[in-house]
């Protein structure tokens, strides 16, 4: 019985004398190993085999275990403390259940009884064993996709392009040490939701693939803590969620060559979006959150942005409708909802709710403007949005009152 996985020898004398730890693993292969052949008795030791030592070192198993640790087992990460030699066995990157596999086995064989799997010999490790350490795999044609074999899990950069795939592979998701996943010139549809069970996952690129959308449940979920780098360039996609927002992370974001007629109006929020590309889309204008963004560089070239309106739209209710003033209210005091309290319906009308520029909200009663922004105002570098050497875009802006209106419009004389 084997596991890969990264293991630091930690003695516990260590401290006493005044030294430390250097608190990082080495690629090892883990192996529990039959004592004896021919014993009867089978008590297993464990053996620690390296790249520098393949033959390894071994450990008695038998009755000698003081303690686990496997809070973190679920992470890969747990500690096997021996009581002699005094060392401390820390096991990380390890795939979580052949782990907990592993260390049951391990558990019997310190209390002596049979480990009901095979034990490995004591023959040195292969260098071939070794490889199930990589943490790169670029696959470039169909020829190279792996359809028998796994792919190594402790990959953290995949790439797999040009192969002709129809829908992310499921084996890629079980890749739980992922950091970089490049899927692009593919023909993927949908995007299932489990990807965002990558905890680690910090630059997706699905360029030129066939995505109409890009799904909440996706937004909502750890991805918001890990990604920094998404490209969707060269799909179908028409809009995003406005959930898309909650991506917090995100520097780097391209859109090139879709089909959006908005931006998620709330894109304000990506406050640490530094790279910003949608050219060649469908954009009439900009929202008014665009103006809060702080970017490096900005690509709008190419879109059908229109000219803004003389005359503001005004959809103002006399007075205010039941729901109009509720939904108000709920968004000023930040009062929790959800679709366990109100109807589904609403939480999307309170989700879409927008802005003014006095800081409240508005849903059905408001004023419609559009102004033009230069977009040197949230860019250092600002790629020309026409062919006529403009940088300037429409944006569209939100009243919730005459009032608000009229002091933005004195604002801007
Ligand atoms: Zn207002």
């Amino acid at each position: 019985m084997k596991l890969h996985c990264e293991v630091e020898v930690v003695s516990r004398h260590l401290p006493t004398l005044g030294l430390r730890n250097r608190g990082k693993g080495i690629r090892t292969v883990l192996s529990l190993c039959q004592q004896s052949p021919r014993s009867q008795l089978r008590p297993a030791c464990l053996l620690i085999s390296t790249m520098k030592d393949k033959r390894g070192t071994r450990y008695e198993l038998k009755e000698n275990i003081e303690q686990f640790f496997t809070k973190f087992v679920d992470e890969g990460k747990a500690t096997v403390r021996l009581k002699e030699p005094p060392v401390d066995i820390c096991i990380s990157k390890a795939n979580s259940s052949s782990l907990k596999g592993f260390l049951s086995a391990v558990r019997l064989a310190h209390r002596g009884c049979d480990v009901n799997t095979p034990l490995s010999t004591f023959t040195p490790v292969k260098t071939s064993e070794f490889e199930n350490f990589k943490t790169k795999m670029v696959i470039t044609s169909k020829n190279n996709y792996p359809l028998n074999k796994s792919f190594p899990y402790s990959l953290e950069h995949l790439q797999a392009s040009y192969c002709g795939l129809v829908r992310v592979d499921t084996r890629m998701l079980y890749l739980k040490n992922l950091k970089k996943l490049d899927l692009s010139h593919n023909h993927i549809k949908k995007l299932p939701a489990i990807i965002g069970d990558l905890i680690h996952l910090q630059e997706l690129n699905l360029n030129d693939n066939h995505l109409q959308s890009f799904s909440v449940a996706l937004c909502q979920s750890t991805l918001q803590k890990s990604l920094r780098s998404l490209d969707l360039s060269k799909n179908k996609i028409k809009a995003l969620p406005v959930q898309f927002c909650q991506l917090q992370e995100l520097t780097d974001l391209k859109l090139d060559d879709n089909e959006l007629i908005q931006f998620p109006f709330k894109i304000g929020q990506l406050k640490n979006l530094r790279f910003l590309s949608a050219a060649r889309n469908k954009l009439p204008f900009l929202p008014s959150e665009f103006k809060s963004l702080s970017l490096e560089y900005l690509d709008l070239f190419g879109n059908t942005f229109e000219q803004p309106k003389v005359l503001p739209i005004i959809k103002l209710q006399m007075p205010l409708t039941l729901l109009e003033s509720s939904a108000r209210t709920v968004l000023y005091n930040r009062l929790p909802y959800g679709s366990h309290i109100i109807p589904f319906h609403l939480c999307q009308d309170l989700d879409t709710a927008k802005t003014c520029v006095c800081g409240r909200f508005c849903l059905n009663s408001f004023i419609q403007a559009t102004t033009t922004m230069n977009l040197h105002c949230v860019a250092h570098t600002v790629v020309l949005v026409d062919n006529m050497g403009g940088t300037e875009a429409p944006i569209i802006s939100y009243y919730c009152s005459l009032a608000c209106f009229v002091n933005s419009s004195d604002m801007l004389k």
